[in-house]
């Protein structure tokens, strides 16, 4: 098994390598796609890529699918629930739109439920209902070895936006119980979606039960979490933005709009300054001159 630690703007790519063949988890963001073969190529030495599997179905995780599938023709399965709007190409239902994020269109040839049982690499993984973060994730885990492959339900620090909330969707509690449920698995290694992989497991859970105790506590945090995140992301995307065209550029990602008309009611520009300067407080960006730039 191979991990690919890549950043924010692209997940983490695991790749397995074995006489059971060639499976992928996971495959970055659109923009990145290249980059993704290119680390594939080089660590399958000639092999071809058979299978492709997403935790879930967000533009960081999905984005080099349809490179992938293009190359390799493998075999892509993705989470069960996602199945329709990835067979029509839903924009909308699919995620992209709303958080104002790209996705090459790709196809799947199999469906990925809670209680499948999946060959990787040469162990069999257990897959599991990771709902909060996205109602639709999925867990892998394989209990010979102690491996959870965790997505954005769990990260050494933390966990995804909790994007349901911030449609009026229930979240916190599906983070809170999908948290328990990591507890009771005993891993003895977590594969993030992104950071590197790491072992103090029960560390990182006291960590993200505190964060969601913390957003929960006043539902105003997360959306502003959000509005933070979703920005950033832009920023990766475009490594500078000008700072005149913020105030449009979030007011074209109807999330954004959505969290401005109830969450977090203030004006376009107001907002802006607020997220560039949440954002430079972070050490995310900084400014020079008339742009936002990514740090
Ligand atoms: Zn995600």
């Amino acid at each position: 098994m191979h991990v690919f630690e890549r950043g924010w703007l692209s997940s983490n790519n695991i790749l397995f390598t074995g006489r059971e063949g060639t499976a992928l988890v996971d495959s970055g963001y659109v923009t990145h796609a290249p980059q993704t073969l290119a680390l594939l190529r080089h660590a399958l030495n000639g092999r071809p890529l058979e299978r492709l599997l997403n935790t879930h179905l967000h533009s960081d995780h999905c984005g080099g699918n349809a490179l992938l599938q293009a190359t390799y023709a493998c075999h892509t399965a993705i989470p069960a629930l996602e199945a329709a709007k990835v067979a029509a190409w839903d924009e909308d239902a699919l995620s992209y739109r709303a958080t104002g994020q790209q996705c090459a269109r790709f196809g799947f040839d199999a469906v990925l439920m809670p209680g499948d049982v999946l060959q990787l690499g040469e162990q069999r993984w257990s897959v599991m209902a990771a709902p909060g973060h996205d109602p639709h994730a999925l867990l892998f885990f394989c209990e010979a070895e102690g491996i959870l492959i965790s997505g954005d339900a769990l990260w050494e620090n933390g966990f995804g936006v909790i994007f349901p909330e911030l449609a009026g969707e229930p979240g916190f509690a599906e983070v809170g119980a999908t948290l328990e449920l990591i507890g009771t698995l005993d891993a003895r290694v977590v594969i993030p979606g992104h950071g590197a992989v790491f072992s103090d497991v029960s560390g990182a859970l006291g960590r993200a039960r505190a964060r969601l105790d913390y957003l929960s506590a006043d539902p105003v945090r997360n959306a502003q979490n959000a509005v933070k995140v979703l920005l950033k992301f832009l920023l990766l995307e475009r490594r500078a933005l000008k700072l005149e065209a913020l105030p449009g550029l979030l007011g074209s990602i109807p999330l954004v709009e959505r969290v401005r008309s109830g969450l977090l009611p203030m004006s376009a520009d107001a907002l802006a300054q607020w997220a560039t300067a949440a954002l430079v407080k972070a050490g995310a960006a900084r400014i020079e001159e008339n742009m936002l730039v990514d740090v």
